[in-house]
């Protein structure tokens, strides 16, 4: 077991420990969301005031030009490709996560035509099923979609499948899918593999072409910082990316948007997975959160995220050990992302009087209490107070005042 001696012993060794005066965070808070929604960089507020006030405000439209706004999504996309293990001219930023599934799996099963299966996981991240499910519903009947448990995803690959959509670091339990082994087998049966990055970029590190993935999608607000309701982002290997077409086909991913051509005809590359007009401020921030990776070792985030899981649950074994906790993501940090979490019947209230005590975690239902541990700037100290306040109240029985049952529209 560590004592707070040791974790300010590490915080004061930690090779990330510069990173954390990137963030503004409220004093005495500890924030274990980052997963959710990642705190705020300390320059976004500045640059998107400046955007408004000198590039919208200023400028007007001339700044599509001079502020290169249209550049925004391919921008923005070459900060990602390095977090992600991808060229940068296979990333682009736009839209939603869900938005860009829909693209990307309809695009897919057009190109893996007349197979039309879409393999999937009956744990995956709900608006993932959501987004497949609406495709599978579409008129004239292009998509099936099979979902299967975790275990069974191997033995259901076969040459019906067209492609297999799954979400890297399951959002609750945190455990991380093997991709090579996943993409490897995919291949074998002429299908395409498909990865939602929402839990994985950030946190851990990633290999998109050296695990051979063929298509990711992705969430910029989680541990990447962008913001709340940040653009998401594609990828799209490059061997593939002029043989997909995605069926939002709007006039920024045309080739040549400005000649207003009544007919669709897809651009070159990464564009053609746009659709509309990028959000400018949306972007503006997305950037700047995306800055708070500057000169970072993804190798070095995924360590430490690791160390912060196991320190976390080890202290959660021995100090709150008769609290009912049931440990609910692999217990070897190799195989989860940087996300722990635990079951308790009472994990909702539990989990509001943790946030009563300034330590920020959240809940999923039926039962799952989570908390996540953004490596730039979650220390050690953080996660033994975080405990510490467990324990507490774990012993109070605080949790059972009736101000803590009350569910919010958003856990
Ligand atoms: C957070 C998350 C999303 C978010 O999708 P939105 O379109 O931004 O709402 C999608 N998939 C997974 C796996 C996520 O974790």
């Amino acid at each position: 077991m560590r004592t707070r001696e040791d974790c300010l012993k590490l915080d004061a060794d930690d090779p990330l420990g510069f990173a954390r005066a990137r963030f503004s965070m409220p004093e005495g808070l500890i924030y274990l969301d980052g997963n959710s929604l990642g705190a705020l960089p300390v320059t976004t507020a500045a640059r998107v005031e400046e955007v408004i006030a000198r590039e919208w405000g200023g400028d007007l439209i001339r700044s599509w030009n001079t502020a290169d706004w249209i550049g925004l999504p391919l921008r923005v996309a070459k900060r990602i490709a390095p977090l992600i293990g991808a060229g940068e001219d296979e990333v682009i930023a736009a839209d939603s996560t869900s938005v860009n599934l829909f693209k990307l799996a309809a695009a897919a099963l057009k190109h893996q035509a007349p197979r039309r299966v879409i393999l999937t996981e009956g744990e995956n991240f709900p608006t993932d099923q959501y987004v497949l499910q609406g495709l599978e519903a579409l008129p004239g009947g292009a998509a099936e979609l099979r979902t299967v448990a975790r275990e069974e995803l191997l033995d259901a690959l076969n040459d019906d499948v067209a492609l297999i959509a799954l979400t890297h670091v399951d959002y609750k339990s945190g455990a991380i899918h093997d991709m090579a082994a996943i993409t490897a087998a995919a291949h074998r049966v002429g299908a395409l593999a498909l990865w939602d990055l929402s839990h994985s970029a950030g946190a851990v590190e990633l290999a998109l072409n050296g695990c051979g993935a063929d298509l990711a999608i992705g969430c910029g607000y989680k541990y990447l910082n962008g913001g709340p309701g940040a653009p998401a982002y594609l990828f799209v290997a490059r061997h593939l990316q002029d043989k997909l077409v995605q069926p939002l086909s709007g006039w920024m991913g045309h080739a040549a948007p400005f000649e207003f051509a009544s007919q669709y005809r897809p651009a070159a590359g990464m564009l053609r997975f746009l659709s509309g007009t990028p959000v400018v401020l949306g972007m503006a921030a997305f950037e700047e959160g995306l800055k708070t990776f500057d000169g970072i070792s993804m190798r070095e985030v995924q360590a430490k995220a690791r160390v912060l899981g196991d320190l976390f649950l080890s202290l959660v074994e021995s100090r709150c050990r008769d609290a009912g906790f049931v440990i609910g993501c692999p217990r070897d940090s190799a195989k989860r992302g940087s996300q722990v979490c635990l079951w308790h019947p009472e994990g909702y209230a539990i989990m509001q009087a943790l946030i009563a005590e300034g330590v920020i975690g959240d809940f999923r239902a039926p039962d799952v209490m989570r908390f996540g541990f953004a490596p730039l700037y979650t220390r050690y100290v953080d996660v033994f107070e975080a405990v510490t306040k467990l324990a507490e109240i774990m012993r109070s029985g605080r949790w059972h005042e009736g101000c803590f049952q009350v569910r919010a529209a958003v856990t």
